[in-house]
């Protein structure tokens, strides 16, 4: 018998509005873990006091959402591939080496979209060039995909990932032009397997939105995924399943994130229906 748990969580500002403990609570209890999320707000400044303080109290590891995902890498003693190459952080585990931080970002959606399609060898259109697309784009490239395709509103940005991807990983990868961005619609590339759209466009309550896809261009076999979490179902998707589009859903990286998270700190695989249905009744409000 043990009176005490064991400690992990999340650091960034704006926490209140992050559903993840909702997601750890559940698949703790689920698995029978006497083990604790902890939801802290932590302002950039006091950032090195909270590293130092989950060190000092022993935490098994965390999460860094906005604005920490960068600025918390010179706090740690490893880094995964993906993260080095992203250099962005969301999930960091306490090791016999240290700190050892991962971007579990790409691999929630590596994992959800590996439900539709063989990323190796996969061509792919990444819409978005910020965090989550570059967590995707970095991901998708090292399990192996042909081609990366970026295109985004502010161009830089876009050629930054692409060569970023096309420097530091195997796949070829290119701006894809999006021309009088962000009204005019984005082409689909003709041998297109799997169109991500990785910005904030659609998010709730903007539910009416969506980034404009020339959906003429779509064809059979082409899997449509969104970042978005909330709603589930983006108009994005909506558009695309219209037109027979497999669609992966921004739940499912989430989802499929928080698990890799739990994998990462407690070696346990945990069944992901557990933190879907946790995740909906916390987006429901319950
Ligand atoms: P960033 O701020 O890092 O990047 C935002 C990107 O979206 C930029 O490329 C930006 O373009 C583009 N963008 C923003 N607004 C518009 C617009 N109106 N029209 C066209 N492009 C636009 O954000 P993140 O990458 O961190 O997050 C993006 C989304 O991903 C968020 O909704 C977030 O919730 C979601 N996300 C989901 C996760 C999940 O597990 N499901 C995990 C992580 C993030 P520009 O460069 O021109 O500014």
């Amino acid at each position: 018998m043990s009176f005490r748990s064991e400690l992990v969580g999340s650091f960034s500002t704006g926490s209140a509005e992050n559903p993840t403990v909702a997601m750890m609570d559940a698949a703790f209890a689920a698995e029978g873990l006497d083990w604790r999320y902890v939801n802290c707000e932590v302002e950039p400044d006091d950032l090195p006091d909270a590293v130092a303080g989950a060190r000092a109290m022993g935490w098994r590891g965390f999460n860094c959402s906005v604005p920490h995902k960068q600025a918390v890498i010179e706090h740690l003693d490893e880094l995964s591939p993906t993260a080095a190459i992203t250099a962005a952080v969301n999930c960091i585990v306490r090791t016999p080496a240290g700190w050892v931080g991962h971007n579990t970002d790409g691999v929630g959606f590596a994992t959800a979209a590996e439900e539709h399609l063989e990323l190796g060898g996969c061509r792919m259109l990444i819409v978005g060039a910020g965090g989550a697309a570059h967590a995707i784009g970095v991901e998708v490239a090292l399990r192996g995909a042909a081609t990366v395709l970026v295109a985004n509103r502010t161009a830089a940005r876009a050629e930054a990932l692409a060569s970023l991807i096309a420097e530091r990983t195997p796949a070829r990868a290119e701006v894809w032009a999006w021309p009088g961005a962000p009204s005019t619609p984005v082409g689909l590339p003709e041998d297109t397997d799997l169109v991500v759209q990785a910005t904030p466009v659609g998010m709730a309550p903007h539910t009416g939105a969506a980034v404009p896809v020339a959906w003429d261009g779509l064809r059979p076999g082409t899997v449509v995924a969104d970042v978005v979490p909330n709603p589930p179902r983006t108009r994005f998707l909506d558009e695309a399943s219209a037109r027979g589009a497999a669609v992966v859903d921004g739940t499912g990286m989430l989802v499929n994130q928080a698990a890799e998270n739990i994998r990462l700190w407690t070696d346990r695989v945990v069944d992901r229906a557990v933190l879907r249905a946790a995740l909906e009744r916390a987006f429901a409000g319950a």
